[in-house]
């Protein structure tokens, strides 16, 4: 890795906390008591997967976790013009209500891609919901229905997000600053 540093914090704890709650709430409101079935997308989302399930179920939402694994190809942290579906989810989606769950909505590649593919396997209705969305970056015109923070055009690691693998434990979104 090159030399670098993630000792800015962009988004603490408490704040994550805070909108995961209001983000299952709110979803919740849209569901009007129907179940869910969700898609987290791996590895990026599945932290606040984690999160965002366990205050569905405090307010009392069913629901079904899968995941599905779509990889860009690319390196660094620049992604590449395609997306493969290298795991695609086991629960029949077929006449479900899905929401798809990923980390951030960047160039919009992967989550167009992952929408696309859930409705040609005969989802009722596929709505998404992202942690942090940089819409100054998007290639693919794309918005998520749910979004927890809008942020700049930083890179940006922790609470499931990493940096050549690292960082996905923090518990916290920090910023990259390169120093090389
Ligand atoms: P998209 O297909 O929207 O360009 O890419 C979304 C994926 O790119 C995310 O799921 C994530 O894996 C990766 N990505 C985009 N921006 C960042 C970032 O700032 N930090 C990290 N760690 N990954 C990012
Ligand atoms: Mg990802």
């Amino acid at each position: 890795m090159e030399p670098h540093h993630v000792h800015d914090v962009l988004i603490p704890e408490t704040d994550l906390e805070g909108r995961v709650a209001e983000l299952a709430a709110g979803i919740g409101r849209d569901l009007d008591g129907r179940e869910l079935v969700l898609v987290g997308i791996l590895r990026g989302s599945f932290m606040f997967l984690a999160d965002l399930v366990r205050s569905f179920h405090r307010h009392g939402i069913r629901t079904r976790i899968d995941f599905m694994i779509l990889e860009s190809y690319g390196s660094g942290t620049e992604s590449s013009g395609t997306v493969r579906l290298a795991r695609d989810c086991s629960i029949d989606v077929a006449g479900q209500d899905v929401l798809v769950v990923d980390d951030i909505l960047d160039t919009g590649r992967t989550l167009s891609h992952a929408v696309r593919h859930l409705e040609s396997r005969g989802a009722l209705r596929v709505r998404t919901c992202v942690l942090l969305d940089k819409p100054s970056r998007r290639v693919v015109p794309f918005e998520a229905d749910y979004v927890g923070f809008p942020v700049p055009d930083v890179f940006v690691v922790g609470y499931g997000l990493d940096y050549d693998h690292y960082y996905r434990d923090l518990p916290w979104i920090s910023k990259v600053t390169f120093t090389g």
